[in-house]
């Protein structure tokens, strides 16, 4: 990459000592870091990082500690509080502190609540969106979030709520009726109970599912099923944690959009998954 880069608007942000910037890492490939997390990482004191950051991104600031603030035992809402309050002691000893989050880190990151707690403490705070791997991660497994033959809206789920159990305050007949298409995070725990829910709300059990692995990292991994069988297929895979679910048939269009497998010279399996018999942009 061409270190020169200058910044359109003239200069680039500069950290000022006793602010946190929280950004997001984006879902693993370095490259999917912006320029702003970058013009960061190489300004930060310290790096509070999380357990879904890729740790080859730290490299990139050799003149910063590291710390990590994964989840490690304990309440999860008490441990978030714990990071939340270190932050505000780096920053009130003076340090420019950058916190690094997976994917973005206002979506299912709890950077909000970080952002809130250190606002409330008067810390200053800058806020650097990511690639979400609800939407990155699956434009690796070629699986386009939207698209006009599939669907007019997506929504977004996590698959547990603070205390690890499944969200009780989703409405899944809801979900299942207004939405085309349903991307599931931190499903992997409670795929049983999702996946029922949404056939009971009246998906289909022949409904296209995909599940996508560590995504946009080497060890990227996809497995192709569908609603009905996805517990056994999930079951007979060895796939871990942490893995985006995507319910829809944009998981369909993988079949003609799946391109690491065209790197690594296969071809399309289908160039019509959707059977529309006619070009794709043809009105
Ligand atoms: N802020 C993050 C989400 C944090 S919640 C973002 O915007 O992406 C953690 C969940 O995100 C994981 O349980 C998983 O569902 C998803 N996730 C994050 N990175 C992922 C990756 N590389 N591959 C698959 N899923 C990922």
């Amino acid at each position: 990459m061409d270190d020169s880069i200058s910044y359109p608007a003239g200069q680039w942000p500069q950290m000022q000592p006793g602010w946190v910037w929280l950004c997001g890492a984006g879902p693993g490939d370095p490259g999917l870091l912006t320029l702003h997390a970058l013009n960061a990482l190489r300004q930060a004191d310290v790096i509070v990082y999380d357990a879904l950051v890729q740790k080859d991104i730290l490299e990139w600031a050799p003149q910063a500690v590291h710390e990590y603030a994964g989840k490690r035992g304990g309440k999860p809402s008490a441990k978030q509080r714990d990071i939340s309050l270190r932050l505000v002691d780096l920053a009130r000893e003076g340090k420019r502190v950058l916190r690094l989050k997976g994917g973005d880190p206002f979506v299912f990151g709890r950077g909000g609540e970080e952002a809130q707690t250190l606002v409330q403490h008067g810390v200053g705070i800058r806020i650097i969106p990511g690639i979400s791997a609800g939407i990155g991660g699956l434009a690796y497994a070629g699986i386009p979030v939207t698209h006009r033959d599939v669907n007019q809206s997506v929504t977004f789920v996590t698959g547990h709520d603070q205390s690890g159990n499944v969200t009780s305050s989703l409405d899944w007949n809801a979900i299942s009726k207004g939405s085309q298409v349903i991307v599931i995070y931190m499903g992997m725990k409670h795929v049983a109970r999702i996946s029922q829910s949404l056939i009971d709300a009246g998906r289909n059990t022949s409904e296209p599912v995909a599940v996508v692995t560590t995504a946009t990292t080497a060890d990227q991994k996809v497995l192709e099923s569908t609603l009905g069988t996805l517990v056994a297929d999930i079951d007979a895979s060895n796939l871990e944690p942490p893995a985006i679910i995507c319910v829809g048939r944009s998981v369909l269009m993988r079949q003609v959009l799946d391109w690491q497998s065209m790197l690594d010279g296969q071809p399309p399996r289908d160039l019509d998954p959707l059977g529309r018999g006619r070009p794709a942009e043809s009105a």
